[in-house]
């Protein structure tokens, strides 16, 4: 066996051990996962990684798939799981955190099915921010980050693969009653107070009856 191998099972043991605790967060490009997530972050102390910075980062960091990376992005393609799912164990590890917020991914059944099969985790569930097409693109024309593919062509296209790559893995768990539905449309405080009260831990109504009467 190679010493990458031997790398990657020593990733899948150490998680394996700590048994974290996942929300995967989706959503279109622009539907404010990651403005969402930094505000998750600090009120409810997950760590957040996002797999596109992950990706972003890989790629400049001027690895042997970076050019790969690179492609891929630029025409709103899917990395393949292996690469995404080894930076997403990674950082999880090196984190020593056990809370999760996975931001961006799985974008495909395929990432999905990669992610449960490698790492054994299941999400807790999925957090999934909803937002037409018109209001994505005035988003990301708007915001201005520097990235390469925040130009309408590419938007286009990341939009056609969330509809027909995406939108199929949020009906699996849906099917599964583990996706919590957010309007995305709306101004980030309006949407981070639907987010709240899916974070807020709730009391359960039969103490509550056993409280009062009490
Ligand atoms: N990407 C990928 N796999 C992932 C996450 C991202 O291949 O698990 C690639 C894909 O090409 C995508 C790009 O990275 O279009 C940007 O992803 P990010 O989540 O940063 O952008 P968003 O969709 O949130 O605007
Ligand atoms: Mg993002």
């Amino acid at each position: 066996m190679g010493t990458a191998d031997t790398a990657n099972k020593d990733l899948t043991f150490s998680l394996a051990e700590k048994k974290p605790k996942v929300v995967f967060v989706l959503g279109g490009p622009g539907s404010g996962k990651g403005t969402q997530c930094a505000k998750i972050v600090q009120h409810f102390g997950y760590t957040h990684l996002s797999a596109g910075d992950l990706l972003r980062a890989e790629k400049n960091s001027g690895s042997e798939n970076g050019i790969m990376i690179q492609n891929m992005m630029n025409e709103g393609k899917i990395v393949p799981s292996e690469v995404t799912i080894k930076l997403l164990q990674k950082a999880m590890v090196e984190s020593g955190k056990d809370k999760f917020l996975i931001d961006g991914f799985p974008r495909n059944e395929e990432n999905r099915a990669a992610f449960e099969a490698v790492t054994k985790i299941e999400p807790e569930f999925v957090l999934f921010f909803n937002c037409p097409e018109e209001e994505l693109e005035r988003r990301i024309l708007n915001r201005n980050q520097g990235r390469e593919d925040d130009n309408i062509e590419t938007i286009r296209k990341r939009f056609k693969v969330f509809l027909e790559s995406s939108l199929p893995v949020i009906e699996y768990y849906k099917a599964k009653g583990k996706v919590q539905e957010i309007d995305a449309a709306k101004p980030v405080e309006e949407v981070f107070e639907a987010v709240k009260v899916i974070f807020t831990p709730k009391v359960e109504e039969s103490c509550w009856c056993r409280c009062v009467i009490l």
